[in-house]
């Protein structure tokens, strides 16, 4: 299937231009390997002009009510609806999911802005009951003020929205780096916005060198917080830098979701399940399942039908209605996918299916298990972050949780069991943002996103996202 696909400029004081100095970067497609587009790098100079547009962006934005603000947001939340058939393939084109997951982000994208519509509605302060008569003791929820945010490339919309959208709905305006790899769907986002009536100046999006960016506008003093969703490594530099200019933010990092399946669990519904959830978007998700824990009486049997369910996937350009696994996003994850693997062989790891690039045009890597892969394997201390999954058995309930906990992560978690003693027990021990037991039932935009411990901290849904990007002001005040 050949589509087309646009370069892409940068949004700036409610207009799409060129970088001033007309620099710009290729962009790839991971399925071919092939340059399909180009975008706009911005240097300093467009920096400074997206800082003065949401300086003034901010002033305009927090005037209009919520009641307006929230209307605004729903048109776009519907043009996103409109426009899905069109913005699809442009993710698919760059990023290398399939259609079908193309099409779910949007979904969830368009059903993020509604809810943070109807939070922008809802960010109800309170009032005090005062310690002397005619006095009224009100908490005023006011927005933060300009936001900087930074998203990566593995969910292009989603990473943005839930950012954008919170922002939006407190009254701030926002300007977000987006992701070099994947710039057109983003900027397709940011178009529905425009194009429902957001005023210039309070949405700007730059593209260009991360680091650059990053270290310009997080310490600048327009920017009064940032949000930032990548790996821990850059999120401690990026927490660092904002707390030497105590600037708020909000961390979503990396994670190392465990999966513990214990003997009483439904073992079919566990295998089926979690495969699909390990494989979508071929494994680079921040929640997806990593370290398999399987309780020693059903491990046979789950090994042998989450690999069934492995090597029924069909691996293949995202474009193609047949494929069921996308291209990896970039030649860095195919690398990391292959070294992965070999160091988990060597440690003494079974490969039971996968282990190998598929081809020799674009990033595709076969779904891997590996089973019985000791704790010193790289793979089972850092991220994969790529379509391979550990199993390793283990006999107690305890053993289960010093597993799960032993890593500096928690992001997500799972488990899989019959009891609800069980579940509950699991549940309070393992430490993590997210647990989701029997289903799988995480990232709604109604329910807290977020980790503890090295993931991060702050959540991007729930009735807590909003709040992160609202001051409260306390005023007391008396009758003459
Ligand atoms: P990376 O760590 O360099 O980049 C991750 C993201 O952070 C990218 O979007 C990048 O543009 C951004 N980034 C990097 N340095 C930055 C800086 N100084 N300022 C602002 N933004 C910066 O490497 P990568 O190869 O893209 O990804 C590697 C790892 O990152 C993955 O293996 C995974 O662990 C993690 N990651 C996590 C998520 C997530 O959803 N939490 C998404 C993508 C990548």
């Amino acid at each position: 299937m050949a589509t087309s696909y646009p370069n892409t400029s940068l949004f700036i004081d409610g207009a799409w231009c060129a970088a001033a100095s007309g620099r710009t970067m290729p962009v790839m497609n991971p399925a071919t390997g092939k340059q399909i587009g180009a975008l706009a790098h911005a240097d300093q100079a467009d920096l400074d002009r997206a800082l003065e547009a949401a300086r003034k962006g901010f002033a305009t934005w927090r005037k209009i009510s919520a009641f307006e603000r929230s209307k605004i947001m729903r048109k776009a939340a519907n043009l996103m609806r409109e426009r899905i058939e069109m913005i699809a393939p442009l993710m698919t084109q760059e990023q290398g999911k399939t259609l079908a997951e193309a099409k779910m982000e949007i979904m969830g994208g368009a059903d993020t802005i509604d809810w943070f519509a109807e939070e922008a509605r809802r960010a109800y302060g309170r009032v005090i009951p005062a310690r002397s008569e005619g006095v009224y003791q009100l908490v005023i929820k006011e927005p933060v003020g300009p936001v900087a945010a930074f998203t990566p490339w593995n969910f292009p919309i989603n990473q943005i929205v839930r950012k954008l959208s919170a922002a939006l709905a407190a009254g701030c305006s926002i300007i977000i780096k987006a992701p070099e790899e994947t710039p057109a769907s983003p900027a397709e986002l940011i178009r529905a916005y425009a194009d429902a009536g957001v005023p210039a100046g309070v949405i700007g999006l730059v593209y260009g060198d991360p680091a650059t960016i990053s270290s310009y506008l997080i310490p600048h003093p327009v920017i009064r917080k940032m949000s930032f969703t990548g790996s821990t490594v850059v999120g401690k530099q990026l927490a660092a830098l904002a707390g030497a200019h105590m600037k708020r933010i909000t961390m979503e990092l990396g994670g190392h979701a465990p999966v513990i399946v214990f003997d009483d669990a439904d073992v079919d519904v566990a295998a089926k399940t979690m495969a699909a959830s390990k494989y979508r978007n071929a494994g680079q998700v921040c929640v997806s399942p990593t370290r398999f824990l399987v309780q020693e009486g059903i491990y046979k049997s789950f090994v042998d039908k989450f690999v069934e369910a492995t090597k029924a996937l069909k691996v293949g350009n995202g474009l193609e209605a047949s494929s069921t696994m996308g291209a990896l996003a970039n030649p860095r994850r195919s690398r990391a996918m292959e070294a992965n693997v070999e160091d988990a062989q060597k440690h003494g790891g079974k490969v039971r299916t996968g282990g190998h690039r598929i081809g020799d045009e674009g990033n595709f890597f076969e779904p891997t298990v590996i089973t019985e892969v000791p704790n010193d394997a790289h793979a089972m201390n850092v991220e994969p972050f790529g379509p391979m999954a550990m199993i390793n058995p283990f006999k107690s309930f305890d053993d289960a949780v010093t597993e799960a906990n032993r890593l500096p992560f928690g992001l997500a978690a799972y488990a899989w069991t019959r009891s609800a003693k069980t579940a509950n027990a699991i549940a309070s021990q393992v430490e993590t943002g997210m647990m989701s037991i029997n289903h799988l039932g995480l990232a709604l935009p109604e329910v807290p996103f977020g980790g503890v411990k090295d993931s991060g901290y702050g959540s991007e849904g729930g009735s807590e996202a909003i709040e992160a990007y609202l001051n409260p002001k306390f005023v007391s005040q008396a009758g003459l």
